[in-house]
């Protein structure tokens, strides 16, 4: 039933910018509430990234109330309300410190102060991730509660008022952002907390040339999004998302789209597979 991917060509960054425009010109056909219809092709989808005409997933209310998930023993504990001492910051180039602030147990996005970046580093794992959009959060498209899961700081999941706020299907929350929507949309009403369970597999390098693509299960709010999927590349705007060759753990990474968002009880495990002595 998997649908294997071809793998596509190098270099990628993972910014949701606008396309650059050439020689001034208006290029862009479509926006980021009705999608796109001048992207290209998703290998092996009938759909291009972004595409208009890509029916977004049924709405599932989720099972109420949500509970919050406290960490098991042997996960680290990445966030709990008290500090970021687990983070440092960063502007896109450079490593900073920890800009977002903790109001009331609660870690928020402060735009324009770069991504939070864990300072350990991760491959295969469990993540436990709790996010909200704030109430009084305003906008439209990818413009309303936009942040996102970076899994390797590459990979996202993501993050976005997504029940009542229309967007392309590949952008709405918890979908692997341009390249597959969620089997359904399972986000609770703006001001209300999501929770996403991610159960990740690192892609594998052999030198250069891509050995084994990532695979991603996601559940959101106690609803399946994703199961076992293959992640294609790096997540990318407008562009066919592709590999480029990393180590083997990576930093996790929480996205400044330059939007107010909050998280809490954030916690990750490892993976080591079965058998271990
Ligand atoms: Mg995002």
């Amino acid at each position: 039933m998997r649908i294997l991917f071809a793998l596509a060509l190098a270099g990628a960054l993972a910014a949701q910018a606008p396309a650059p425009k050439k020689g001034g010109k208006k290029t862009v056909e479509g926006d980021d509430r009705q999608g796109y219809t001048d992207t290209p092709q998703l290998p092996n989808q009938q759909w291009k990234v972004h595409d208009a005409a890509r029916p977004r997933p049924p709405k599932v209310a989720p099972g109420m109330p949500l509970l919050s998930e406290m960490p098991p023993a042997d996960a680290i504990v990445l966030f709990d309300g008290t500090d970021l001492s687990r983070w440092v910051g960063s502007d896109g180039k450079q490593v900073t410190e920890a800009r977002w602030k903790i109001n009331h147990g609660v870690l928020e996005v402060v735009p324009f102060n770069g991504r939070l970046v864990t300072k350990e580093k991760f491959g295969d794992c469990q993540l436990h991730i709790e996010w909200r959009v704030p109430k009084e959060a305003t906008g439209a498209g990818q413009g309303r509660g936009n942040s996102g899961v970076e899994l390797m700081g590459r990979y996202e999941i993501q993050v976005l008022e997504s029940h009542e706020n229309l967007t392309y299907a590949d952008g709405q929350a918890a979908s692997i952002y341009g390249q597959w929507p969620p089997l359904v949309n399972a986000s609770t009403p703006q001001g209300e907390w999501n929770v996403y369970d991610i159960f990740f597999e690192a892609p594998r390098f052999e030198g250069e040339k891509l050995a084994k693509p990532a695979y991603i299960t996601v559940i959101h709010n106690g609803v399946l999004a994703h199961h076992h999927q293959e992640i294609i590349g790096r997540a990318v705007h407008r562009r066919v998302a592709t590999y480029a060759p990393h180590g083997a753990e990576e930093p996790l990474s929480l996205q400044d789209h330059k939007q107010p968002v909050h998280y809490r009880n954030i916690w990750i495990r490892r993976l080591k597979g079965y058998d271990r002595q």
